[in-house]
């Protein structure tokens, strides 16, 4: 697969320590992505990050909610929410982008999830699909049309933040290696990963993995 300089950017979701082994929401095999990303980071010659950003307390947490615990879905004023263990908490060390990523071809960081009430999955909208995180912007006015998503976590905010990209006329790509999913249970013996990839496919996203470059 090239890489056009022009116009490919690769995006790193939520590459936080609160999502990895030993974090407060970890994934599982979260930091194995680090050394796939790095390399990644070597190919193209644009990149952005996303960090998810709550203050203490925010509605995503279980423990905000009496008698919640972390993945009850309770309904909010945007739709349904699943509660989450209290984790990203703005300006901690587990928020921070992993210190092991290369940062110097990251050009912009987004930080998402800071509203109190509102929760943020996706890297361009909070969870009421209507408020912008305004990457949107900072995307077209830079020229760049395709986008090359990695990060934590694969069925959560990377699928959000895809399926919002490709809404919004992005070419997507889900580069699989460098990303890892929680697998929430659903119907059927199958987990949100397979939901999310399956809606995804069906949006058009392309998926590869890093080898593929
Ligand atoms: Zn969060």
């Amino acid at each position: 697969m090239q890489i056009d300089p022009g116009a490919d950017i690769l995006g790193l979701v939520d590459v936080q320590p609160t999502f990895m082994p030993g974090g407060e929401l970890p994934v599982a095999g979260g930091d194995a992505i680090i050394p796939i990303i790095n390399n990644l980071l070597t190919r193209f010659d644009h990149a952005f990050a996303t960090q998810d950003w709550h203050p203490a307390g925010h509605a995503s947490f279980a423990s905000a909610h009496p008698n919640k615990q972390p993945y009850d879905t309770i309904g909010m004023p945007y739709g349904p929410q699943i509660l989450w263990p209290d984790h990203a908490i703005a300006g901690t060390p587990n928020a921070a982008i992993h210190p092991s990523i290369d940062q110097h071809r990251i050009e912009a960081i987004i930080r998402k999830g800071f509203h109190a009430a509102l929760d943020s999955y996706s890297a361009f909208f909070e969870n009421d699909r209507k408020t912008p995180t305004g990457l949107e912007g900072w995307l077209r006015q830079r020229g760049f049309s395709r986008l090359f998503l990695c990060g934590l976590a694969t069925d959560f905010c990377v699928a959000w933040s895809a399926e919002d990209a490709a809404r919004l006329g992005f070419a997507v790509t889900i580069i699989e290696d460098a990303c890892r999913g929680i697998g929430l249970p659903e119907p059927n013996g199958r987990t949100t990963i397979d939901t999310a990839r399956e809606r995804l496919v069906a949006m058009g996203v392309a998926f590869v993995n890093s080898q593929d470059f």
